[in-house]
């Protein structure tokens, strides 16, 4: 504990040494099952072998150079990328919130390119894009804005998975530029839309010549049993967003582009000191070869399912859940009262899970959970929340 940091974050009172897979040990040895992967960013669990293999060669060889000269490892992560998504362009950046800044300053640009002079992108309620300033006002919660005025224009928030929103937006706005949208919200609390939400906001942009741009930043990368979220529909996007999972770890964020939206930026237009160097490339690239190799988006469907199942049945009789709902390995229990506690009760019984939305239990295992462990973890978890509701 240091009083040297700054307190933008309520810890929970546990320190983490070592892992393994889906386990982590604290300083006291004690061993903990980990159902939040630092967010939805260990994908590959701790330690994964070919991760760190991967990342030791680099880093004995080269860390960083600058985007001043090429990179061979940042080229060859935007092939996969492209290879994977169908998309066409690549911009490496840090993080989820500066993907994001990414596609709003593209989005911007791409109106200017069409003299609209202050283009608006529409933003759903209970999304959320990030901490930086245009992410923020991006983002649909008060909560994390509040204090943080003046706020950055140029958004027009809709109630999320209500397609008759956006068509009156359309109907009354010329300004519109795009539409910004998690295909499945996280921090909002698991929100899955209807079956054609994708395919409807895909007809609005297409008919407007607006882009649809997704935030895939906690979707992405095997997460919903997927490459992408956007997979499981025919629809395409302009532009994605990714970060979390991208790395396992090693920060990198990408901006991604198709068509008339990945010629948008030219030279200057946009930049990073950091982004896309050889280390983070790297990881990247090892953990697209692990989810390859190891049939780990399938995994994610397979466990996912396995893991809601499991739910269902614990919970056939309990009073007081809400709602089951998962897309792969992104699971959500809604509860019919606040249930913040459960974090601290799942820690003491060696768990780690996540509460958003005030009511809902995230879970977001690493993709190599397999069926024992997700068994551990429904027999665990179910447990807590009996107990929490009785
Ligand atoms: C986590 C998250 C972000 C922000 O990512 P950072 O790396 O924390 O900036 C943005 N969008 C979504 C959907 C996220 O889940």
């Amino acid at each position: 504990m240091s009083d040297h940091l700054m307190n933008t974050y309520n810890r929970q009172p546990v320190t983490f040494t070592r892992g393994e897979g889906v386990w982590l040990w604290d300083i006291a040895g004690e061993k903990y099952l980990d159902a939040l992967a630092g967010v939805a960013v260990n994908g590959l669990g701790h330690a994964h072998p070919k991760l760190v293999k991967a990342i030791s060669e680099q880093a004995s060889r080269l860390i960083h150079t600058s985007n001043i000269y090429h990179i061979a490892e940042q080229a060859a992560l935007a092939d996969k990328l492209c290879e994977i998504s169908g998309m066409d362009k690549v911009f490496f950046c840090n993080s989820g919130c500066e993907a994001n800044e990414a596609a709003i300053k593209l989005a911007r640009l791409y109106g200017h390119h069409k003299d609209i002079q202050a283009p608006e992108i529409i933003v759903m309620d209970k999304s959320f894009h990030g901490r930086t300033m245009a992410t923020l006002f991006a983002t649909g919660s008060r909560k994390v804005q509040a204090g943080f005025e003046p706020l950055v224009s140029g958004f027009v928030r809709v109630p999320y998975d209500d397609i008759e929103a956006v068509k009156q937006v359309a109907s009354r706005n010329s300004s519109v530029v795009a539409i910004l949208v998690e295909p499945v919200q996280g921090e909002g609390g698991i929100n899955i839309p209807g079956g054609v939400y994708l395919e409807a906001l895909r007809e609005i942009c297409d008919a407007h010549g607006w882009l649809l741009m997704l935030d895939e930043v906690q979707t992405g990368i095997g997460r919903t049993g997927t490459w992408f979220a956007f997979q499981h529909t025919a629809v395409m996007p302009d532009v994605m967003s990714l970060a979390k999972g991208l790395g396992s770890g090693v920060p990198i964020g990408a901006c991604v582009a198709k068509g008339k939206a990945a010629e948008v930026f030219t030279y200057g237009k946009h930049g990073s000191t950091f982004g896309g160097n050889p280390l983070a490339c790297v990881a990247g690239l090892a953990t697209l070869k692990a989810i390859e190799e190891e049939g780990l988006c399938e995994n994610s469907t397979k466990i996912g399912d396995f893991i809601r199942a499991g739910f269902e049945a614990e919970f056939k009789n309990t009073k007081g859940i809400i709602a089951i709902r998962n897309a792969g390995l992104m699971i959500g229990i809604e509860l019919d009262r606040p249930c913040g506690d459960l974090v601290n009760s799942a820690l003491k019984a060696k768990l780690l899970i996540n509460v958003t939305a005030d009511n809902v239990v995230r879970l977001l295992p690493p993709l190599v959970m397999s069926e024992d462990e997700a068994k551990e973890l429904v027999s665990r978890l179910s447990l807590l929340i009996k107990t929490f509701l009785a």
